[in-house]
């Protein structure tokens, strides 16, 4: 498996208003939707920059993934997310390989994404995702 290209790059805040500021008023970035993903306990705020997609990602439960990171490492880049074709063969591919998977089969993300994550263990200590768009297959 070879990734296509990089789809997002996660970012946990404590404040989503205040990171916005920055993006959009420093940055000069738009941004082009707030969702609650309920999956990952958090609200997001997506911008898009070229092909790439900035996740701002604020935890709406003191006990989500993305909280807990929070906790341990403070605000910064939580996940990169690489685009695949096929995501049940890349997976398949990385358990056979020994890679440490959080996620052993794909489930949904946020906008029409399949998505898996490895764990940091595996990946130089960065969370990994790998998402497939859902209606390409
Ligand atoms: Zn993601």
């Amino acid at each position: 498996m070879t990734p296509t290209h990089i789809e997002h790059i996660g970012i946990a805040v404590r404040n989503l208003e205040s990171a916005i500021g920055f993006y959009e008023r420093i940055l000069g970035l738009k941004c082009h939707k707030i969702e609650e993903l309920p999956d990952q306990k958090v609200r997001a705020a997506f911008f898009r920059i070229d092909r790439i997609t900035i996740e701002l990602l604020e935890p709406v439960d003191n006990d989500g993934p993305v909280a807990r990171f929070l906790e341990k490492k403070g605000e910064g880049m939580h996940h990169i997310a690489f685009a695949v074709d096929d995501l049940e063969k890349s997976l398949n591919e990385m358990g056979e390989k020994g890679i440490r998977l959080i996620d052993t089969v794909p489930r949904r993300g946020a906008g029409c994404m399949d998505i898996a994550f490895i764990h940091p263990e595996s990946a130089g200590g960065v969370l990994v995702e790998l998402c497939e768009k859902r209606n390409e297959k």
